[in-house]
């Protein structure tokens, strides 16, 4: 077993809801609420869920973009949640981020080689010929090419923007890259290279991956172990290959069945997710998803399930598998 790089414990992240003149808080938010995870080092865990299920804001808070509420996050031994900010700016040269949107994180008024330059700048790595050097050398690396470097982010296409808002990323030879829907706004056929170079990059540079998506079946193939999210909780986590022979959560089974099969032999149970995700500010009591799930009973309504090991590598927050 590889070594854990990140340990994420009890992490819970509310928002408070201010209504009123003075603004007062009348409510929170429970975006992340008692989330625990552990990443290993080369792997790729992928976090899916639907809109709202705190998956972004759970990637969010392990860079400490949004502060945790609650919890401990453990990068390479170091506690950050801890870390004074200038402390916690320094450790965000190992761990980066890939966005969804491309185009709204690169400048657009910067060229491409000001773009990747500037997180080399940014934490003090080379001088100005080194740095030029690094970002011709990592165009190169991600598919593109020398001349890319004095254009601009409007001059290029979706996935082109994409592989250089994974160069950005890498310029300061991160150890963790938590990539937050990094094929979603893609065409599928551009879906499949994006993919497919995070694949290969991973190899070459030995980098951990956290892979946030809404749809099991994009992260389906580049993932060791998947952590699916309902509401703020993790509620199913296994290797992929256990999740996806046999995935045990309802919503998970629910999930699966809205990914397109295609063996047309396939005579799989079709299970389709019925009604809306309730408003995080005002969960359902026990298990969240009792609202939802064609299997609750009247203990799904009042006592939540804890996440347990159902059997080797494979997790689920569910009463149905009390017994085992
Ligand atoms: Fe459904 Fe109950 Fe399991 Fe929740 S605990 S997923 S409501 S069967």
């Amino acid at each position: 077993m590889s070594k854990v790089l990140l340990k994420v414990n009890n992490l819970k992240k509310y928002f408070p809801i201010r209504t009123g003149m003075f603004a007062r808080v009348t409510g929170h938010v429970k975006a992340v609420d008692d989330v625990s995870f552990e990443v290993y080092e080369g792997e790729t865990l992928g976090i899916v869920g639907e809109s709202g299920c705190g998956k972004s804001t759970t990637g969010r808070t392990i860079m400490r973009l949004t502060e945790p509420t609650e919890g401990k996050i453990e990068f390479d031994g170091t506690d950050l949640t801890d870390l004074s900010n200038e402390d916690m700016r320094k450790i965000r040269r190992e761990i980066q981020m890939v966005f969804q949107d491309p185009y709204a994180s690169l400048n657009p008024r910067h060229t491409i080689e000001k773009i990747l330059e500037e997180p080399l700048i940014v934490h003090g790595m080379g001088d100005g010929a080194e740095r030029k050097k690094k970002v011709m050398e990592y165009l190169k690396i991600v598919g593109l090419s020398e001349y890319h470097a004095k254009r601009y982010p409007h001059q290029f296409s979706g996935g082109q923007r994409q592989r250089v808002g994974i160069a950005r990323a890498l310029m300061t030879n991160p150890k963790l890259i938590i990539a937050d829907e990094p094929v979603s706004a893609l065409d599928v056929s551009i879906q499949a290279q994006v993919l497919n170079l995070m694949k290969q990059l991973q190899e070459d540079l030995k980098l951990t991956y956290i892979f946030i998506a809404h749809d099991l079946g994009v992260v389906r193939h580049i993932s060791d172990r998947v952590g699916v999210m309902y509401l703020g909780r993790m509620v199913e986590l296994a290797t992929s290959e256990s999740l996806y022979d046999k995935p045990l959560h309802p919503y998970t089974q629910a999930l699966l069945s809205a990914v397109p099969i295609p063996d047309p032999e396939f005579q799989g149970d079709q299970m389709l997710l019925t009604g809306d995700i309730p408003s995080p500010s005002n969960p359902p009591s026990g298990c969240t998803f009792h609202t939802r799930c064609p299997f609750a009973t009247e203990e799904c309504k009042q006592k939540a399930p804890n996440l347990r090991e159902i059997k080797p590598g494979h997790s689920v927050a569910c009463h149905l598998y009390n017994d085992q």
